[in-house]
């Protein structure tokens, strides 16, 4: 089946037409910039553009960077509060006429990650982290998701993972490489004593730099970087959108 992926980020929004039974795409990817504004308008109307950039009258399946919960937007952290009770789902369905599901964009990596990219064939507890403008997560168990973990606003030492190891963290903070690292470990570290899961896969904007960084995080637990890059997100939609419709 082939579903248009669309993943909305906080530097752009990104859309491509993923072949779900492979997880590959089919032709090429389209970004387009998130606008300053992320008010619902705004952001509507770039979904649109994405949409018509493909001429697409299929499914689609949309990576949203807050909580989703059947299709509505639970709370906000990186967009305009006026999301929050939003039935996003229904309302791209009815602007672009399409079949529409939409779901955290950090699951929606974990998906691609666990059905096609590192996460594949493991048991167990798999924790994804995105590590990017902000830090999404997506709990595995046993290869089935445990939706809407928020453990990047988790507070550790009064300053959540997040605001300590971000990518926006690194970039405020002017943190190299090694200290950036260090300050994962920290959050890592504090996830293994919580949960202890039995992989963490990072994604995200890390995961271009993850040779250079991972070796310096020390941990029990298994850690690697995730297979998908920047793509996780469209092609975690594009399956989810498949399973649905
Ligand atoms: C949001 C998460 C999201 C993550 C990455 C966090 O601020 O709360 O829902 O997955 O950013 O975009």
């Amino acid at each position: 089946m082939e579903v248009l992926g669309i993943d909305i980020g906080g530097s752009g929004i990104k859309g491509a037409v993923v072949d779900t039974k492979t997880g590959e795409f089919v032709g090429d990817r389209f970004r387009i910039p998130t606008p300053e504004d992320t008010s619902p308008p705004k952001i509507l109307s770039r979904i649109h553009e994405v949409v018509n950039h493909f001429s697409w009258k299929g499914p689609i399946g949309i990576a949203f960077p807050e909580p989703v919960r059947k299709g509505i937007v639970v709370r906000t952290a990186n967009f305009d509060d006026s999301w929050e009770s939003v039935n996003a789902g229904l309302i791209i369905s009815e602007l672009t006429d399409c079949d529409v599901s939409i779901l955290n964009d950090a699951d929606a990596a974990g998906i691609a990650e666990v059905t096609f990219g590192a996460g594949r064939d493991e048991n167990g507890l798999v924790m994804v982290l995105t590590v990017g403008t902000g830090i999404g997560s997506a709990l595995f168990y046993d290869g089935k998701l445990i939706p809407n973990t928020e453990l990047g606003h988790v507070e550790i030492k009064g300053i959540t993972a997040e605001n300590r190891a971000s990518e926006t963290a690194r970039q405020q903070e002017g943190l190299k490489r090694k200290m950036w690292a260090k300050r994962l470990e920290l959050v890592l570290w504090h996830y293994e004593k919580v949960l202890n899961p039995d992989l963490f896969i990072i994604s995200g904007g890390m995961s271009n730099k993850a040779d250079k960084m991972l070796p310096f995080v020390h941990i029990n637990t298994r850690l690697v970087a995730a297979s998908f890059m920047n793509n996780a997100g469209m092609v975690g939609a594009a399956l989810h959108a498949a399973e649905k419709f």
